[in-house]
């Protein structure tokens, strides 16, 4: 292509059903299998539920001691507005900030009030998520982590929003390697 073109051309990935993303979930897939691990997909049926219980995953029933959710934002469906800004799955505190203030207390905010007019301007509700330790396990509202066992990763993770700093799949990528090897090394 490069010489047809007569200019450099180069591969980069994007969102699934992108060709590249469709070649980069098959691949991971592929790695799974060759490593044994079975992949069970549907939805996680979790609440009030935490690591070491069993959960619903589709029609299969899952116990596992360590949990990472990774369940995005608002496109992926990890975070919706009810009232306030709610996290679906588990129902952990959502974080939100502005200016130098931040906090569960603006996730309850007016949608109208965690954005600005100026689009180039940061938006506090596209930033907004679960507030993490080190270790990438969410915090309480009183910044305890929830469980020594649950931890997060991607776009869930708030403090990062894609859409204007060029943080993207970088911040997925980054924290699953991070959150999956801690989860790996507690059990
Ligand atoms: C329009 C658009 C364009 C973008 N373009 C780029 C780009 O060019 N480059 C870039 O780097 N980034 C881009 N991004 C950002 C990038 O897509 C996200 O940062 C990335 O997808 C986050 O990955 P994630 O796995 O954390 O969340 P998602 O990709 O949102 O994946 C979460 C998954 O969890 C599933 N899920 C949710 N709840 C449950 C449940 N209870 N049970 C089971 N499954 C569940 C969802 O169905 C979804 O499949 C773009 C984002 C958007 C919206």
């Amino acid at each position: 292509m490069a010489a047809a073109a007569g200019v450099p051309v180069a591969e980069t990935l994007s969102d699934v059903p992108s060709v590249p993303g469709l070649r980069l979930q098959a691949a991971l897939e592929a790695r799974l299998a060759r490593a044994g691990v079975t992949v069970v997909t549907g939805e996680l049926r979790a609440a009030g539920g935490a690591p070491g219980d069993r959960v619903e995953v589709g029609d299969a029933a899952i116990l596992a001691g360590s949990w990472v959710l990774a369940t995005g934002r608002f496109v992926g469906g990890g975070l919706v507005r009810h009232g306030a800004l709610a996290e679906r799955t588990l129902g952990l505190p959502v974080e939100a900030a502005e200016g130098h203030d931040a906090g569960v207390h603006l996730a309850g905010r007016p949608a109208t009030s965690l954005t600005v007019r100026d689009r180039r301007a940061p938006q506090p509700l596209l930033s907004a998520g679960l507030r993490v330790d080190p270790s990438l396990r969410p915090l309480d509202g009183r910044g305890r982590p929830v469980h020594p066992r649950l931890f997060a990763a991607g776009a869930l993770v708030g403090g990062h929003e894609h859409a204007s700093d060029g943080t993207g799949l970088g911040v997925a990528i980054l924290t699953g390697w991070l959150a999956g090897r801690a989860a790996a090394a507690r059990g």
